[in-house]
């Protein structure tokens, strides 16, 4: 039988190897050819040229285990972690792609047959999703593969109609999700409290079926393709029987070693949690090239590094400690992935340089952050404070909200954004004075505020 996550992979590759697909490694984290892309977050990311006919590769049936991040940019996850049994900054994305090949047809009853024949999950637990003018996979579901029309729906664009950019290549997605039981809160699909737990997404089937034009007419590709995702920490908590992705065996041995560090027994708390999954997120990163600044990439991966130091200094840990994981992370995941032990050291070594520079500031900001919230009046953390925490002790904005979310309290972004503003008139201002001496003006990117989401789009372009 299947249970471990290494097993779940293997089995996909292998499924989809004995249908004719090429096995495909996963590629960085850091996409090739596409600087409007912050970070690969999609199984399909490597191979947008080739569904736009710009690339020909020898096959044209791929499967692939993608490390994915949705940390910063258009996907984000960041503010989830913690807080759903579900998101990570950092996951792998099992995938199976037809170039103009399959279609809907086979893709349906792959993933059938993949999730109740070859993991024996009990079909009376998967729900399927279509969209709503999708009459074709509707039938495909309900005719031919007999699913239960009680557990199947059909959603809005929102969910259900995916597009690879405003032109281009777009179509509708089926979605198979698994029920949790009544014990987790959470509904169906398409119901008021679909955001629970319960009712899990674990594999989107995108019909890649039309190209939209510039004005926004849709024409139906020569040769429609297919994209598929699922989450392998999802099906992973599925197959071993547990309701939170934390509880998987990818994730045991990291919070175990967190828990160690900690001097804690409380598996299940959740700065524990945000640990693991941010030393994942964090070190693959760096294996892939990235580096903590204060821009673009490197500041994603410097906001990760800081919020999980902040959850182990809460734990009460007082020493560097986020660099000491890498060493259980390699033992879960360096099999799969060799580029991870292969920079064990350069991973290491940047981690406890980025935590032993943040230590410098954080235990005084957090004090500051505390004396104000004593005399708050309101739920609201003044705009005034957020920047100072920013600008004098490194305390990346949404670390901030983190800390302020704990308690219930918000952020007033429009006061934090205003007085970024003074900053920046501020600089430009000495900028031109400094200008006329040399151009030695170094304000060490700190004014480059690209990285929190709020200005998502300016997040997405590097
Ligand atoms: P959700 O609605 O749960 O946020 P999604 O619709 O954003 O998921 P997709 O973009 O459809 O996700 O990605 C395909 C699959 O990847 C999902 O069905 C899920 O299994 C997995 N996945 C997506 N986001 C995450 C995440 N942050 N952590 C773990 N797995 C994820
Ligand atoms: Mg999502
Ligand atoms: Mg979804
Ligand atoms: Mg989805």
């Amino acid at each position: 039988t299947i249970t471990t996550s290494a097993e779940i992979r293997e089995a996909f590759h292998r499924f989809f190897a004995e249908r004719g697909h090429e096995i495909v490694p996963s590629a960085s984290l850091v996409p090739a050819n596409d600087p409007t892309l912050l970070f690969t977050n999609a199984g399909m990311v490597p191979f947008k040229d080739v569904f736009l006919g710009r690339e020909r590769r020898g096959y044209d049936r791929a499967v692939s285990s993608q490390r994915c991040v949705r940390a910063g940019g258009k996907h984000n996850d960041l503010e989830n972690v913690g807080y759903t049994a579900r998101h990570h900054t950092f996951f792998e994305m099992l995938g199976n792609f037809s170039f103009g090949d399959y279609f809907k047809r086979d893709a349906i009853r792959y993933a059938w047959a993949f999730l109740t024949e070859v993991l024996e999950l009990p079909p009376e637990k998967l729900w399927v999703t279509v969209y709503e003018e999708d009459d074709e996979a509707a039938a495909i579901w309900l005719d031919e593969v007999g699913v239960n029309p009680q557990r199947f729906g059909r959603i809005g664009a929102a969910d259900n109609f995916w597009s690879m950019g405003d032109t281009g290549p777009c179509g509708p997605c089926s979605e198979i999700f698994y029920d949790h039981g009544p014990g987790v809160p959470g509904g169906p699909p398409g119901s008021p409290d679909e955001d629970g737990d319960r009712f899990v997404e674990i594999w989107n089937l995108v019909f890649m079926q039309y190209d939209r034009g510039g004005d926004g007419a849709l024409t139906p590709l020569p040769k429609p393709s297919i994209d598929t995702g699922m989450g392998l920490e999802r099906v992973a908590a599925v197959v071993q029987g547990v309701t939170n992705n934390f509880d998987i065996d990818l994730f045991r041995r990291l919070i175990a070693a967190a828990a160690t560090l900690a001097n804690t027994s409380d598996h299940e708390n959740s700065s524990l949690r945000v640990i693991a999954d941010h030393i994942r997120a964090c070190a693959f990163l760096v294996v892939d090239g990235v580096l903590p600044s204060n821009e673009g990439r490197g500041y994603v991966l410097r906001r990760i590094i800081r919020r999980a130091v902040r959850h182990g200094y809460k734990l009460g840990i007082d020493e560097p400690f986020f660099y000491r994981l890498v060493e259980p992370l390699i033992a879960e995941m360096g099999e799969a992935f060799p580029e991870l032990p292969a920079n064990r050291a350069l991973v290491e070594r940047v981690l406890k340089q980025e935590e032993e520079r943040f230590r410098e500031t954080l235990a005084q900001g957090l004090r500051l952050l505390a004396d104000d919230l004593q005399s708050l009046e309101g739920e609201t953390v003044p705009g005034e404070t957020v920047f100072k925490l920013y600008d004098t002790f490194g305390f990346p904005v949404d670390l901030t909200a983190d800390v302020a979310r704990e308690q219930g309290l918000y952020l007033d972004m429009e006061g934090f954004e205003s007085a970024m503003e003074a900053q920046r008139e501020r600089a430009r201002a000495a900028s031109t004075f400094r200008a006329e001496y040399g151009g030695l003006a170094d304000f060490g990117g700190r004014t480059e505020f690209s990285g929190y989401d709020v200005s998502e789009d300016a997040a997405q372009v590097i």
